[in-house]
């Protein structure tokens, strides 16, 4: 995105307004807004990292009077310390206002029936959904995830015409309609799906499955949550609420701007937040711009699809898990050596995951003892049960360069 000297002065007065708050007094110590006069001044100023914010617990972000605030989400904990985001409420109806413009761009009006199927809670996901969709002025069906008989039958009834879930939990809701023969009696007729990195090959299943349009909505809690861009019926990229935020595309490895189009890690400038502004925040996202006008006429601007994170991790069954916290896990046991391999597919509707490690005590009561106290601590730790099979050691293949740990043969 462009840096003018409008945006400038909108960095200025969110930057004054962070300085508000415990967090950036000390992250920003040594800024002052008034000298942010040039884009040079601005690519100065430090990132504000997610380990950063995680320091800031429970409420170090909140820039304003706390009584200002009438809301606090948190993004997923499975790495420790939690981040709470605080809101007041002029950012939740911002949040609402950006997500109406979501649906509105996905061609959703009044007349529409919404089932939510996202978490509701701390998290930002089934909220965020359900915010819109009043705002709208559609009718909200709130299911959260889960339960798929009543998923369908809510949907048969009601008469259901947008589904908004995850895409794992999209494809399992298609699947299961396909199976019981039920596409005749769905009226389901577009698909919001959560942003995160999903196969085209999925995509296809998805809408074809269920016959629907489907939209990719952009979000994360620490910029609102999901809502701050969607993707266009020409299907060419995301567009961004750039009218709330500045963004820029970085490599992740130096932290310099990337050349326009080519690959990066999004980092984001809010410029109206209050409760937790955050100034060049880095999503870890990967995406490039797109440059130019979209054929569709809209003025914002857009990135493409998500290609991945610039940390490593998958999800299984909404449990995050960093290659990271499995080291940390294993080394923990004992008898278990620091060599692992994990494997995720993607069977009957479910996602598996078997996570190989080896030891020295394969063979007999030991092992099967050991793999069930790695599959305990996993799913206390980590929090979900993986099926854990223990082989000798030196059976796992070796690697001169990283080796690769995850292998998601999913999609
Ligand atoms: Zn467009």
């Amino acid at each position: 995105m462009e840096m003018t000297n409008e945006i400038l002065s909108r960095v200025q007065s969110s930057v004054r307004r962070a300085k508000n708050g415990a967090f950036y007094q000390k992250h920003f110590a040594a800024v002052e807004p008034g000298d942010i006069k040039s884009e040079a001044d601005f690519l100065r100023l430090p990132f504000t990292g997610k380990e950063d914010l995680r320091g800031a617990y429970p409420l170090g972000l909140c820039a304003v009077p706390q009584e200002e605030i009438v809301r606090v989400h948190s993004s997923s904990g499975t790495t420790g310390t939690p981040v709470i985001i605080p809101y007041t409420q002029k950012d939740v109806d911002d949040w609402a206002g950006m997500f109406k413009r979501c649906y509105e761009m996905a061609g959703i009006t009044k007349a529409d029936r919404i089932q939510i199927t996202p978490g509701y809670g701390l998290w930002t996901a089934g909220i965020g959904f359900q915010l819109g969709a009043e705002r709208l002025g559609a009718m909200a069906v709130p299911m959260g995830p889960g339960n798929t008989d009543k998923q369908i039958q809510m949907m048969i009834d009601l008469k259901s015409t947008v589904l908004t879930a995850t895409s794992s939990y999209a494809l399992l809701l298609a699947e299961e309609i396909t199976k019981r023969g039920l596409h005749d009696r769905i009226h389901l007729k577009k698909g919001v799906i959560g942003s995160e990195r999903w196969g085209e090959k999925m995509r296809r299943r998805i809408a074809g499955e269920l016959g629907v349009e489907l939209f990719d909505i952009y979000g994360l809690t620490e910029i609102y949550g999901p809502g701050i861009g969607i993707n266009c019926p020409l299907q060419e990229g995301m567009h961004l609420w750039s009218d709330y935020f500045f963004y820029e595309i970085i490599n992740p490895q130096t932290g310099e701007r990337v050349p326009e189009g080519e690959i990066g890690e999004l980092v984001i400038t809010t410029f109206e937040k209050e409760g937790a502004p955050l100034i060049r925040y880095r999503t870890h996202d990967l995406t490039r711009a797109i440059p130019g006008p979209c054929p569709c006429g809209s003025p914002y601007p857009r990135i493409a699809p998500l290609i991945g994170r610039s940390d490593d991790m998958v999800k299984v069954r909404g449990t995050i898990i960093y290659p990271s916290r499995v080291d940390e896990l294993l080394s923990s046991i004992e008898g278990v050596s620091s060599e692992y391999q994990i494997m995720i597919d993607h069977l009957n509707g479910r996602d598996i995951l078997t996570l190989f490690f080896e030891s020295e005590l394969t063979g007999g009561a030991k092992q099967a003892g050991l793999e069930a106290e790695v599959e305990a601590q996993f799913k206390a730790r980590i929090g979900m049960t993986p099926s854990a099979k223990a082989v000798k050691v030196g059976e796992l293949p070796r690697s001169e360069k990283k080796t690769t740990r995850i292998f998601d043969n999913r999609y």
